[in-house]
């Protein structure tokens, strides 16, 4: 999907009828339409943006594209009429990942705006490879370190709480070895789906940490918070009913969990909460598994 924003009814419709053959392409006639149609839930995989514009000129547009988390990553291409040296620098400097001048030559937009889109696809692909677990699809164990980092931070400055939920599969070894390797992949991929679809807060962060241990990151959460997740996360996994015939625990698959909440004090790093989190996890399994425990400070 590429965005066209230009505030000339004729521009639009020359630049939409060179790309349209390849791509979806929606135009906005004014800066503040291009933000919205930009933060918008489908946004645009590329932007067009004319830099003079009556109102909210394309400058303005893309430093406030660029300072947005959501949409920051969008590449901008300027299109402009305008084409000194000061003017291109001006834009390039400010993020815009390439300049075209008018007037439109669609060869040539053509072949910026499919270069772009190219390492567009590129650079999206090593994301999620990076930040994925190639297994279960959810956040891996490197975006977990990052986020729970970021997190950290402003829990800190804020000196608001920060919960962490420690997760690990009941018998697994068990399960691998009475069902074979492939079923057991098959049970993790279950289960982070049942972790998953247990969190609602957009803000709430569920990775794969490594084997069959999970966890996730709940920014601004009390321990009530954490503790009722924790246990819609027991039962969610329980509620999969994957049958566990060698499990000294239950008939089914079961998940422990250890819940820790803190306010980050000064000079103290994100390992603290890893380790309480830990701390109540062995002590959720020690107590019988099937069951989380908490513990805050
Ligand atoms: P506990 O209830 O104390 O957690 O016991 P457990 O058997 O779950 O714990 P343990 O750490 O002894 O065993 C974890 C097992 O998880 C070992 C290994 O067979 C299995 N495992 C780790 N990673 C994978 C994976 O990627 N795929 C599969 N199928 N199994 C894995
Ligand atoms: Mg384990
Ligand atoms: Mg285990």
């Amino acid at each position: 999907t590429i965005l066209v924003v230009d505030d000339s009814p004729e521009n639009l419709q020359v630049i939409s009828a060179v790309l349209k053959e390849h791509y979806k392409v929606k135009v906005a006639i004014n800066g503040e339409r291009a933000l919205a149609l930009a933060t918008a839930a489908e946004p645009p995989d590329l932007i067009l943006l004319d830099v003079m514009m009556p109102g909210m000129d394309g400058y303005e547009v893309c430093s406030r594209l660029k300072a947005h988390p959501a949409t920051a990553r969008i590449p901008v291409l300027f299109v402009s009429s305008r084409d000194e040296e000061e003017d291109e620098a001006r834009g390039l400097s400010m993020g815009a990942i390439d300049y075209i001048v008018k007037p439109i030559r669609p060869s040539i937009v053509q072949a910026r705006v499919r270069n772009h889109i190219e390492l567009k696809r590129s650079r999206d692909l090593l994301e999620r490879l990076t930040t994925q677990d190639h297994l279960t699809g959810i956040s891996n164990r490197r975006r977990f370190d990052d986020f729970l980092a970021l997190e950290w931070r402003r829990a800190a400055r804020e000196q608001a709480p920060i919960s962490l939920v420690s997760i690990d599969i009941d018998h697994f070894k068990a399960y691998n070895d009475h069902y074979g390797h492939p079923q057991g992949d098959q049970c993790l991929i279950q289960v982070a789906r049942a972790l998953a679809s247990s969190v609602t807060r957009p803000t709430d962060l569920v990775a794969r940490c490594g084997g069959e241990e999970f966890a996730a990151v709940l920014p601004c959460t009390d321990s009530a918070g954490a503790i009722n997740l924790a246990e819609q996360m027991r039962t969610g996994v329980l509620a999969q009913g994957l049958e566990h015939a060698h499990s000294a625990t239950h008939n089914h698959v079961t998940i422990s969990l250890g819940v820790a909440t803190l306010v980050p004090q000064a000079d103290e790093s994100p390992q603290a909460l890893v380790d309480l989190a830990d701390a109540a996890l062995y002590e959720a399994k020690s107590a019988g598994r099937n069951r989380f425990v908490a513990r805050q400070r």
